[in-house]
Formats: structure tokens, C-alpha cells, sequence
């Protein structure tokens, strides 16, 4: 079936916009979009149907962990990683499965109704793949990490049994190992997962706070605190810190590779950003997890300087009020008013995309199926409508054309 959906504006997701714009569509597939006049009068005898406010792909929310949506409000807000982090290993451990099911369930529902098409899921336990994949597109990020090297090698060869064990009949959400961060994964066992990966997405922590760049250097800091306190001292004494910063160590263990998902970067310096962009990685930006957490924000306008693509998440309810990407697009956007609200909303389409390893997703472009998402309301005609989206609040927001082509 054809449909012509027109709007007052279409935002195409690659940074462009256009007014008074209209999209053809067959099934979940974009046939064409352009001026609403010219595209009407060409698609004579198609439903035309007339939508006020503003179209966009689907979103993507390009870094979250489902497996951690019963921790809403768990863990203490503004304390600093560490704090927050054991907090959350107790919570985790109190939590009963079913709780934990539950709150998977609605964390879905909250994506779907939030307009998120593509996801970039880190799994330690793979419970939400299969429902992920009913729903979503996108990559399963299955995490390792051991601060001791034999204990992470049999981890990383334990992967892809476990993955066979729980890998969905449809898997629209694809399954890659990952390392959980330079902190706490040994490096060999990074440079075994990186091999794993062969062509696949590769993700890491990189860079989220001062306390990884202080156990990096040398052993110090409240990490190596937490690592006392939880037993760990002679693995992590043991542990090969190199001595240099995160991003320079993360360049030396092969994880600056193109389309790499870096996520974080909130504790990166302006110096660091040459390296990540010259590698073609991408940053995943998650403003709201780093301020609930740290009370800092990603240096959003030296990664844009530097030249580094900008993808963004929400990271877990643990430490985010919410799963909907373009909420942290706003949260950015509020705080660094010289950022024009296209880069940002580009950033929560197909930034994302090529952050989770679905290009076709993220843009609305003839042949693909981004999926549609209206956001409905009255567009002033002398508003920019990318600002429109991320100032307009309460605005209903549903998806008019499910994204993937083959349904
Ligand atoms: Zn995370």
C-alpha cells in the first residue's frame, strides 16, 4: 500500500530539514521524500495524509543496559562513580528475577512509545535479547570484564556458547562481544575480545570519569578503593595499568577503530579528541547518565570541534530518568546553546545507527525504512523545527511507519 504522509516539516536525519515537506511510502519503505509540492501532485490517487508537526526517522538509543531497569532510583544520585557503583552491585544482588523481568517489560514499552527503533544493548547476562529483537534493531553488546587475565580469557571463550544457548529466532538485534571498560578488563582479555569481534561493532566505556584515568596512571584513586573493599586487591595490584591516558590506551589495545562506539568520553580532554577522530570511531554521548552520576556533562563542542561523530544513549535506569534518546539530545541542547538542535537530533537518528551497526536505519532517504516517528503539534512557521522538537514538551509522539523492510 502507498501512503503520502505530509507534515509541516520533515527532519531527514542527517542534519537537513524540509518544510512543508511530504514522504512517499510503500509498506515500511520510503519510495521518496521532498517539497510537499512537488512530491503531491506526482503521487495523484494516494492517500494523503495531512500531519501537523514535524516527521523524523525512528530514533536510536545507541548505549543502554535493559538488564538494569529494575535499579531506578537505587543508587545515589551525584556522589561519584564508585558510590553509585556499589550501590548498584547491592541492589543488583537483592533483586529478585521476576522484579527484574518486570521492569525489562515496561523499559520496552517505554522505548517503543518513546518512538526508539534501533538499539545498542550491553548484556552481561542476555535475559532481554530475544524480546529486545522482537521489537528493535540494532546490536547486543555481550560484556566481559575481569581484572584477572585467566579468569577473563575462560570468559571470553565461554561467550559464544552462552550466545548460541540464548540467540533469538529472529535476530534483528545482532549479537557482539565487548569489553566493559579499560578499568576493570584486563588487557589481554580485550585484545581477545577485539579478536572475537572480527568485523562486527565493537563498544567500550571509555573515558566516563576522573577515577579510570587515576587507576589507569597508576593503581590510584577510589577505584582502586572499590577493588579493596570488594576483595579484589591483589588482582587488581596485579593488574597491567598502562600508564597512560584512557583514550591513548585505548588506541594502543585496537579499540580506536572505525565505527568503534566509544561511550562516555564526559571525562576525555580537548587534547585527546585528534586520536578519536582520526580513527573514525564515534562517540556515545549519554549527558543524563553523567550528570545523575558525576554531575558532569561530555565536552560536547571540543568533540564537535574535533571533527568525532556524535551518536547518543541513555544508558540504564540506574543512573537515567528515562530510555528516550531525545531527551538527552534536549538535556545537551539546553546546556550548550552554540549547538544547533539538528546536530543533536542527527545525533539521536543516524548517528545512532552507525553507532549500533545499522546504517540503513537513521535517515529518512529513498529505499530505506528508518521508520517514521510524528511528533505532533503546531510547528510556529518561523520555527526552526529541529529546536521546535527538543523545546516542545509533552508533545504526543507516535511511529506512523515501523522501521525494517521486510514487514
Ligand atoms: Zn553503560
Amino acid at each position: 500500500m502507498t501512503r503520502l504522509l505530509h507534515a509541516d516539516a520533515i527532519l531527514l536525519g542527517d542534519g537537513t530539514a524540509v518544510r512543508d515537506g511530504a514522504i512517499v511510502v510503500e509498506g515500511n519503505v520510503v519510495r521518496a521524500v521532498g517539497p510537499a509540492a512537488e512530491l503531491l501532485p506526482r503521487a495523484a490517487g494516494a492517500a494523503v495524509e495531512r500531519l501537523r508537526g514535524v516527521l523524523l526517522p525512528g530514533l536510536i538509543n545507541a548505549h543502554t543496559h535493559l538488564e538494569l531497569s529494575g535499579m531506578r532510583g537505587k543508587t545515589p544520585p551525584g556522589a561519584g562513580f564508585v558510590p553509585w557503583l556499589t550501590a548498584l552491585q547491592q541492589a543488583r544482588a537483592e533483586e529478585l528475577e521476576e522484579e527484574r523481568d518486570a521492569a525489562i517489560d515496561a523499559a520496552i514499552a517505554a522505548m517503543q512509545e518513546a518512538g526508539v527503533v534501533g538499539v545498542g544493548e550491553v548484556s552481561n547476562t542476555l535475559v532481554a535479547w530475544a524480546r529486545l529483537s522482537r521489537r528493535f534493531f540494532g546490536t547486543l553488546w555481550h560484556e566481559v570484564f575481569a581484572l584477572d587475565r585467566a579468569r577473563g580469557l575462560e570468559a571470553v571463550a565461554a561467550l559464544p556458547a552462552a550466545r548460541d544457548g540464548r540467540a533469538p529466532a529472529r535476530p534483528n538485534v545482532r549479537w557482539a562481544p565487548a569489553p566493559h571498560a579499560l578499568y576493570s578488563t584486563h588487557p589481554d582479555v580485550i585484545r581477545a575480545l577485539v579478536e572475537l569481534a572480527g568485523d562486527a561493532p565493537l563498544t567500550v566505556h571509555l573515558a566516563e570519569h576522573a577515577a579510570e584515568r587515576a587507576f589507569l596512571r597508576d593503581r590510584g584513586g577510589p577505584l582502586a578503593a572499590f577493588y579493596a573493599s570488594r576483595g579484589l586487591s591483589d588482582a587488581a595490584r596485579a593488574f597491567p595499568v598502562p600508564g597512560i591516558d584512557p583514550i591513548a590506551a585505548a588506541r594502543a589495545l585496537g579499540l580506536l577503530r572505525p565505527g568503534a562506539a566509544l561511550v562516555h568520553l564526559a571525562d576525555a580532554r580537548p587534547e585527546e579528541l585528534a586520536a578519536v577522530a582520526e580513527s573514525g570511531a564515534i562517540a556515545v554521548l549519554c549527558p543524563r547518565s553523567n550528570l545523575t552520576i558525576d554531575t558532569r556533562l561530555p565536552p560536547l563542542v571540543s568533540l564537535r570541534a574535533a571533527g568525532v561523530p556524535i551518536a547518543l544513549g541513555t544508558d540504564s535506569l540506574a543512573s537515567s530518568p528515562s530510555l528516550d534518546p531525545l531527551a538527552d539530545a534536549r538535556a545537551l541542547f539546553e546546556r550548550n546553546p552554540e549547538v544547533p538542535a539538528s546536530f543533536l537530533v542527527a545525533a539521536a537518528t543516524s548517528g545512532g545507527a552507525r553507532a549500533i551497526g545499522w546504517p540503513e536505519l537513521g535517515r529518512i532517504v529513498a529505499g530505506a525504512a528508518p521508520g517514521v516517528l510524528h511528533i505532533e503539534g503546531a510547528l510556529p512557521a518561523d520555527a526552526d523545527p529541529s529546536t521546535w522538537v527538543l523545546r516542545v514538551r509533552g508533545a504526543a509522539r507516535r511511529l506512523i511507519v515501523p522501521a525494517g523492510g521486510d514487514s
